[in-house]
């Protein structure tokens, strides 16, 4: 009986979901790395108790229960990882602007889920290959074009990655960010033509040679910037000549590692704290589309949200990774990233814009339905 009422719950929560526009997460933990072996600290301390819950065991007594649209254990393949993105994928072609980010400390997994190794892919190719099998199956009836760009933002300026111009001081120019009709756009941005998704990823490999250039570890480098890929579709129909557009962006974020001033100075410091304003941007921005009276959402409180702002709000769909270790020595990091994505998950996209009537209608019958069955809508 309770699992019939947990699959009814699901059932009646997905379909809310798609209708308000909640910002879903996928928690995913990955498994215990040799330096953690190393550490003596490796207790496992994340419990993936469910395939929507885990549970952090703080110390032997207290427990904290955090529950979220999809748990991925340790052993969680990437194809699994990717389920719950894939709609989402298929919606880009549909005319919506989608966000997938990945959050979570230095370490945590961000890259592999996104990017993921050479023989084993994550969610960026797996979206990319999905979106070009949808267009070729829709073929009679829609044509669709694509572009790809992508970009860093380090220290809060953006950076293009695929053709990265130096200034009068050799240094990776400085792209600027405006806000025009079609939305906000970077002034300058390469974007190319893509027919094939081996397009795609060979522009994904020199991004990656680019964004190595000039710094002395690729890692503490890309650890310390967003990286954001983003694929932009114009559709057509064929039978009617009406016009469609959407955007994909996929986003490894900066790693989200509190740095203590005591620990940093000069550059280094000065990185930490422009991730640290830039994802505190992305909370607040995320915080202030969830109130029901919008009055101001700080878009332009970092270079990373006033990029997102035509795909963070309104009827746009989002979707987050919190990427997380499983043991002890990480455990107070992990917190962190998961009450961030607790917040992220409760706030209902979509709100402040007035949703079509029948949108309503059906939003009032599902709570109903919810209501009656006693169960807490915010679980
Ligand atoms: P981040 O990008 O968050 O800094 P990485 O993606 O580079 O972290 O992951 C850190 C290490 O853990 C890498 O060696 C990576 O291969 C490994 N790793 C991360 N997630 C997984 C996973 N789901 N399965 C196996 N290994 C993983
Ligand atoms: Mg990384």
């Amino acid at each position: 009986l309770y699992q019939k009422e947990a699959a009814r719950r699901k059932l009646v929560h997905n379909k809310l979901i798609e209708l308000q526009g909640n910002i879903r997460v996928i928690a995913r933990v990955r498994p215990v790395v040799q330096a953690e072996l190393n550490s003596g600290e490796h207790r496992e301390v994340v419990d993936c108790t469910t395939n929507e819950d885990l549970v952090v065991h703080r110390d032997p007594t207290t427990r904290t229960r955090f529950e979220f649209d999809k748990v991925c254990d340790q052993g969680s393949s990437q194809a699994e990882a990717y389920e719950l993105v894939s709609p989402l994928v298929t919606s880009v072609l549909d005319g919506y602007n989608v966000c997938i980010f990945a959050y979570g400390q230095t370490g945590s997994g961000k890259t592999y889920t996104m990017e993921g190794p050479v023989d084993n892919r994550g969610v960026n190719y797996q979206a990319i290959a999905e979106m070009f099998e949808v267009a070729k199956e829709r073929e009679e009836d829609v044509s669709y074009t694509f572009k790809v760009s992508m970009l860093e933002i380090y220290n809060n300026t953006v950076r293009d990655l695929l053709s990265p111009t130096l200034d009068e001081f050799n240094q990776p120019k400085v792209l600027k960010i405006r806000q025009t009709s079609e939305g906000n756009v970077v002034q300058g941005l390469t974007e190319l033509d893509v027919v094939t998704s081996s397009m795609v990823e060979d522009a994904m490999k020199k991004a990656g040679d680019n964004r190595s250039v000039g710094s002395h570890s690729m890692n503490l480098h890309s650890s310390r910037s967003h990286l954001i890929v983003t694929v932009t579709t114009g559709g057509v129909d064929k039978h009617n000549g009406v016009k469609s557009k959407g955007k994909l962006h996929l986003i490894d974020l900066a790693g989200s590692e509190r740095i203590s001033k005591t620990d940093a100075s000069g550059e280094r410091l000065k990185e930490a704290q422009s991730i640290n304003n830039s994802l505190s941007a992305l909370g607040n921005v995320i915080n202030a589309l969830g109130k029901k009276k919008v009055d101001h959402v700080p878009y332009r409180d970092s270079q990373l949200t006033f990029l997102l702002q035509d795909s963070l709000g309104g009827n746009s769909k989002v979707m987050m990774f919190v990427n997380l270790s499983p043991v002890s020595y990480n455990m107070n990091e992990s917190l962190c990233s998961l009450s961030f994505a607790a917040r992220c998950r409760a706030v209902q996209l979509g709100s402040g814009k007035k949703n079509d009537n029948s949108k309503e209608k059906e939003i009032k019958r599902l709570k109903n339905v919810i209501r009656k069955a006693g169960i807490n809508e915010k679980d």
